[in-house]
This record gives structure tokens, sequence and C-alpha cells, in this order.
């Protein structure tokens, strides 16, 4: 399948952002509507173009950045193993920097860059890593004038956040060293979690919406699924190197103590089945 990536954004409409088929409307919310592709599963939504709120509180996200340091550690345990240190990183939405800190330590002499869309985030990572060259503005814009290359390319749940994604990957690829790599966590649609938000909006005549906004929050624009991610990765010019699917941890949730128990129970399960409300994807140039 071929199509025009620069005109894959999410917008919110009829078309699939991901790969390009028609999608149709599956839920309809005061503020904000959801898409379903017919052809690859991945839902997308036009809270941004409508200005839709999110009951997310960033803050307290970026206060526990601390417990994403086993990912961040099993990376650079699995790049190494592979022969692989990075001696230049660039993390997509750094946020307050946190990852970037900590690959500075683990990794000495490593060249770090960052690009961060928030202004008093990425004051904050500029403050945190004064080494670094932390870049304000969206990453899709900036990229595309930069002569740089990178051997290790990050994007910690932030995949979800971009309006045009197959587009964003692929100027990623143009922006990898040989032999380099893309590492992306982004939300898993066909998790237990959304699934159970789905069904009980379905099955009360579309009453119970609250379930299903949680699991489709305002500031999530895609929702992948694993078919979707593979064919953004080939229409990038990528191929996904390692695929594995993770939990949300209860540290990680905002919202009353009994829901986030019992949802962090749900999702150990099925994280222990081998699926989860995480994706996390390795990815290569096609040719390298
Ligand atoms: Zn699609």
């Amino acid at each position: 399948m071929t199509f025009p990536v620069e005109s894959l954004t999410t917008r919110g409409g009829e078309l699939c952002p991901v790969c390009g088929s028609v999608a149709s409307s599956a839920a309809v919310f005061p503020d904000y509507r959801l898409f379903r592709c017919r052809s690859c599963g991945c839902w997308s939504s036009d809270a941004l173009e409508r200005g839709a709120a999110t009951s997310f509180e960033p803050m307290s996200y970026f206060e526990n950045a601390e417990l994403d340091r086993p990912k961040w550690v099993a990376l650079l345990q699995s790049l190494s193993d592979r022969s692989r240190v990075p001696a230049s990183v660039l993390d997509i939405g750094c946020g307050t920097g946190a990852f970037l800190e900590w690959i500075s330590g683990a990794c000495p002499g490593i060249r770090c860059v960052g690009i961060e869309i928030d202004a008093s985030r990425g004051s904050e990572a500029r403050a945190r890593n004064p080494d670094a060259a932390i870049q304000m503005g969206d990453a899709g814009e900036i990229l595309p004038g930069s002569p740089d290359r990178y051997d290790l390319i990050t994007l910690w749940d932030v995949f979800e956040h971009v309006r045009a994604p197959v587009h964003l990957l692929g100027e990623l690829a143009a922006h990898l060293t040989p032999g380099g790599s893309i590492h992306i966590v982004t939300i898993h649609e066909q998790s237990l979690v959304p699934a159970i938000g789905r069904a009980l909006y379905r099955i009360s005549g579309r009453r119970l919406s609250y379930p299903m906004r949680r699991t489709h929050e305002a500031h999530h624009l895609v929702f992948f699924t694993r078919r979707g991610l593979e064919l953004a990765a080939r229409e990038a010019g990528l191929r996904i190197q390692e695929l594995w699917f993770d939990r949300l941890l209860r540290g990680r949730m905002d919202g009353h103590p009994i829901v986030t128990a019992a949802t962090s129970a749900v999702l150990r399960i099925e994280n222990a089945l081998g699926n989860g409300l995480f994706v996390n994807l390795t990815l290569q140039r096609s040719e390298g």
C-alpha cells in the first residue's frame, strides 16, 4: 500500500492517520469523537482539532518519570548486547529531560539532543542537562532542516500525541546513522483495558462513556494496533527489529485508589499472558 504520508494527520474524520483507509465514527463525546480504521484497526481522535480538554494531570506524570528507569536500563542493555552502545541520542518529546540526564550518566560522552514542544518542560530539561542541545518546538517542523544523524532516537510515550505519525517516522528514519535504531513506547489499542472501556460503552448504548474516555483521553490522538505499527514502519522505510508488550505501572496512574488497584491487577494478568497496554518497538532502516 502506498499513500501520501504528508496528508495523514489526525484531524479526526474518515481517513485513518496511520494507513489512509476509511475510518468509521466509533464514539461520540460532547467535546470530541473517536474513529476506528476498518483496515488496520487503529483508533484516532479529533480532540486536538476541537480543543477538547483532558482530565489528565501532566505534572504528576513527569514527577514520576524515574519509574521508567528500568525501561531505559533494558534498552541500553539490549543495545550493548548487540554492540550498539550509542554515541548520540535524540529524545523526541524529551519532557523535563529525565531520560537524557540518565543516559548521559550511563554513556559518558554521549551527544544528547532533545526536542520538546512545551516551553516550561523544555526549560527544565535545559537546566537539568546543561551539555545537551534542547530544542523547543514541533519535531515534525524542526527535523527537516537538520543535517544531524543519531545512533539512537527515542519516543517515550510520545507517538500517540503526534498528529502525523507516519510522516514523523519517515523523518526520523532519515536522521539515523547507519545501523542506528528508533525506540518507541506507545499505547496499545488491543489491550484488555481499552477493550473493557469500548465494551461498556457499546453495551450501555453509548451512555457509560467514562471508562472509554479514560482509556482514550483527549491528549492522545492515535491509538495503535500491532498491524497499524507494522504498516507505519514499512511505509517509513523501517523494519521492526523487536516488538514486545508492557504494562502501565500503578505509580503512573491517576484516579481513585480502588480503580487504580483494579486496573493495575488487570494489567498485571494481561502482561503475564503476553499482551499489554503499552507496545515497545525497536526499528531500523529496512536497508540497514
Ligand atoms: Zn488504518
